[in-house]
């Protein structure tokens, strides 16, 4: 069977690619290997209440914003409900005693850091000053026409930490920390993060950040609606498995229905290392197929889902991200946690139901005896741990929430072994290969690779989350559509 597009993985960024390929006029195939498309973004339901696996919130969705600009042009704005967190407390951290709430606004955000610590006004002006030169010179952030922009592969992502930029800039311990702590966002520490990727996951959480009525599935789901439309085809449990090549090019996929799909070009939206380890033998070298295949992923994590008799209240902002000093230093230690409150912005959305998101990061060795066995099938000892980390991750919600005890009535968990196991991500890699500084700029897979057809999208290139998937979408297939930049200018202000 011939098909223009062949779409490899139906997450966030298989269904966003489809959608800019297939408006191009290009007939595309997605082939999926699980049951359902969404990968990270998929949810799960037990009795009657949705969880959500990937998505607690998202950030520039205003008009003008990155994912605003995307929502209108990808037509599915229309098909969202966006629920905007309060203005004046998005995003909470807390340690310890102190907290600090993020507004939903930049310029908020700029005014409260100031008033809160006045003797750092010469470091947060210059924190300020560098956050909004990074945002406008990467062009697929900035959405701004008539300028000169580097290409996002060649952007200078320096191996410079965001803890190193802060010795230099800020000193109160405190505003330090608050300002680190949103590298939680890409699953590192401040000492392991590039500035630059700080600054700009950083800076796209704000301007309306929200939650979208549904969840994580609502976004799938009108996306897929919007594929349909375009005549996109969408095959599921179809797992490809061979990337059949004729060096420079791919030819033709195999998946694990026995199927074989020639096209005339490739894209790869699931995790590099699932293709490289399919690419045909001498397709690539053997250095290059080494050094993807060792490069490091970014850390799994441990969720606990709480369905509960009433919503709680006393989380004031919709996200709270809080560590437990007790906590951090047992073993295996845990934290930060980001707990989310959907009931705390949801308009009677019925799919809902009174729950309670909480995630922390967590390597999947902890877990390495049962990581060959299949899911549901790990037996008790794993269920066991399963259910002791769960109860501390309930301990530490109930210290920042009391009124939960006696309100939970059931706790559902998941391992970076079962991120793993739907969605093929190697060590249930929250993030796709990890962007920590080691790992920048060549050194990591771009959008194109030395196989002239086949090119890279998704959570592992440029940047991740929901809004780095979506740039990266859109970076890669102004690349493959190379519409003397159509694309950019459609979505540009
Ligand atoms: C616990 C958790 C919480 C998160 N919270 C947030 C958040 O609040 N905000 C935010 O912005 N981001 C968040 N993220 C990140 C965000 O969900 C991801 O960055 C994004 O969804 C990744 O999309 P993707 O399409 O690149 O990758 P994936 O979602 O991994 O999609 C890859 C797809 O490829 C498929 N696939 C794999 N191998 C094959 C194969 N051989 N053949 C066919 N198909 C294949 C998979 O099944 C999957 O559907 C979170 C992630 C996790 C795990």
């Amino acid at each position: 069977m011939s098909q223009d597009t062949i779409l490899i993985g139906a997450g966030l960024s298989g269904l966003v690619d489809a959608i800019l390929l297939a408006e191009s006029g290009r007939r595309v195939l997605v082939l999926e290997q699980h049951t359902i498309p969404g990968g990270y973004l998929q949810q799960f339901a037990r009795k009657r209440t949705v969880f959500d696996v990937g998505f607690h919130y998202t950030g520039s969705t205003a008009p003008g914003r990155p994912l605003g600009q995307f929502f209108e042009h990808l037509r599915i704005r229309d098909r969202l409900r966006l629920l905007p967190f309060p203005a004046e407390a998005a995003i909470e951290v807390r340690s310890g005693e102190r907290s600090f709430a993020y507004p939903a606004t930049f310029e908020r955000f700029v005014e409260t850091a100031l008033a809160t610590w006045p003797h750092e006004r010469e470091g947060l002006e210059r924190f300020v000053r560098d956050v909004e030169e990074v945002a406008a010179a990467y062009k697929w952030y900035a959405l701004k026409r008539g300028v000169d922009y580097a290409h996002p592969d060649d952007m200078p992502f320096s191996q410079q930490s965001f803890a190193s930029y802060l010795d230099g800039v800020i000193e109160d311990p405190w505003l330090r920390e608050v300002l680190s702590f949103q590298s939680f966002n890409l699953g590192l520490w401040a000492d392991e993060i590039p500035w630059v990727k700080h600054v700009l996951a950083f800076r796209s959480n704000f301007d309306v950040t929200c939650r979208i009525e549904g969840g994580g599935g609502a976004l799938v789901e009108a996306l897929v609606a919007r594929g349909h439309e375009l005549g996109v085809e969408y095959r599921f449990k179809e797992a490809v498995t061979k990337l059949v090549c004729r060096k420079p090019h791919v030819v033709a996929v195999e998946t694990s229905q026995g199927e074989r799909y020639e096209a005339e070009l490739f894209v790869a939206a699931c995790h590099p290392k699932v293709v490289v380890r399919a690419l045909e033998q001498g397709a690539v070298s053997d250095l290059f197929r080494e050094h993807v295949l060792g490069m490091k992923d970014s850390r799994g994590a441990l969720q606990v889902f709480l369905r509960l008799t009433e919503p709680v209240t006393s989380i004031g902002a919709t996200c709270v991200l809080f560590r437990d000093a007790e906590e951090e230093a047992r073993t295996p230690p845990l934290g930060p946690i980001l707990v989310t409150n959907p009931c705390a912005v949801e308009r009677g959305d019925e799919r809902g139901g009174a729950r309670l998101e909480a995630m922390t990061y967590m390597s999947d060795e902890l877990f390495a005896p049962w990581s060959e066995l299949p899911v549901l099938k790990r037996g008790a000892d794993y269920e066991a741990l399963k259910g002791a980390l769960a109860e501390r991750v309930v301990g530490m919600l109930t210290k920042l929430a009391p009124e939960l005890s006696g309100r939970v009535t059931d706790v559902y968990a998941a391992t970076p072994l079962s991120d793993a196991w739907y969605t093929r991500n190697d060590h249930g890699a929250v993030f796709g290969i990890s962007h920590d500084v080691t790992q920048q700029g060549r050194d990591r897979p771009t959008s194109r690779l030395r196989l002239k057809n086949l090119v890279f999208t998704g959570h592992s290139i440029n940047m991740p989350g929901i809004c780095g998937v979506f740039i990266n979408a859109f970076h890669t297939c102004d690349l493959v559509r190379d519409d003397g930049g159509a694309l950019f200018a459609s979505v540009a202000t």
